[in-house]
């Protein structure tokens, strides 16, 4: 059973992340979406939150599961079985701080491979903390991110 994780803040879920695990999730048996629980990283959504939304929004799929995880990614993925990570590409300017990061988890874990899927074209542009800055100043998210985050950043 070939079992991928795909790592991130989530903060919140947006259009691109379901992009990429859409994509994904052909070439895999099962994709774990792992939220970081890193305390010291200040998100603004709780981990609770982040998870529920995206439980949410891929509820029908049912090759997917979310999880969290707590220190580094690579012990958490070897106890999964997992043999990929998955990240997106939106632009060049992912691939220096992506690039360090697979180099870094391959020195830690030889056998686990990063596998990069890039995202829609319209997609690329498009990060979670561009969403929370919209949101924040009135601005309309809905051409961003699933109804369940329209919804939270409204309750915020
Ligand atoms: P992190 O804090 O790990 O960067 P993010 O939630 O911001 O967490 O991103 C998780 C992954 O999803 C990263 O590989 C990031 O490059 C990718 N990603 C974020 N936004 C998009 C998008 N719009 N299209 C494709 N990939 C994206």
């Amino acid at each position: 059973m070939k079992v991928a994780i795909y790592p991130g803040s989530f903060d919140p879920v947006t259009n691109g992340h379901l992009d990429v695990i859409k994509r994904a999730q052909k070439f895999f048996d099962k994709v774990i979406v792992a939220v970081i629980a890193n305390p010291e990283k200040d998100s603004y959504f709780s981990l609770e939150d982040r998870m529920s939304m995206l439980k949410e929004c891929l509820k029908d799929m049912p090759k997917i599961e979310v999880d969290a995880f707590n220190g580094l990614l690579v012990d958490f993925a070897k106890k999964m079985g997992v043999s990929a990570i998955i990240r997106g590409l939106r632009a060049v300017s992912d691939f220096d701080y992506e690039f360090q990061m697979a180099i870094t988890n391959r020195k830690m874990k030889p056998d686990i491979e990063t596998v990069f899927f890039m995202t829609d074209y319209k997609y690329s542009y498009l990060s979670s903390s561009f969403v929370k800055q919209i949101a924040h100043l009135g601005g309309d998210v809905k051409e961003f991110v699933p109804p369940v985050v329209v919804r939270k950043l409204k309750e915020k």
